[in-house]
């Protein structure tokens, strides 16, 4: 899958589900988990720096 597939297929599933779908998608696809701050919580990251969630781009000083 593309990083632009992965992200409409997340997308989907928070409209379809919510977040807890988008959670288990990204377990499925082994994505890392870091601190996103408009989440206000640890979600899966795209492309090393987009909220999976959100699609917020997440500010990288934490975690690298
Ligand atoms: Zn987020």
């Amino acid at each position: 899958m593309t990083t632009e597939e992965i992200y409409r297929r997340a997308v989907e599933l928070y409209d379809e589900t919510g977040p807890s779908a988008v959670y288990d998608f990204a377990d499925t696809l082994g994505l890392p988990y870091s601190d996103c701050e408009p989440c206000d919580a640890d979600t899966p990251t795209l492309d090393e720096q987009t909220c999976l969630v959100c699609g917020s781009e997440k500010k990288t000083t934490k975690i690298w």
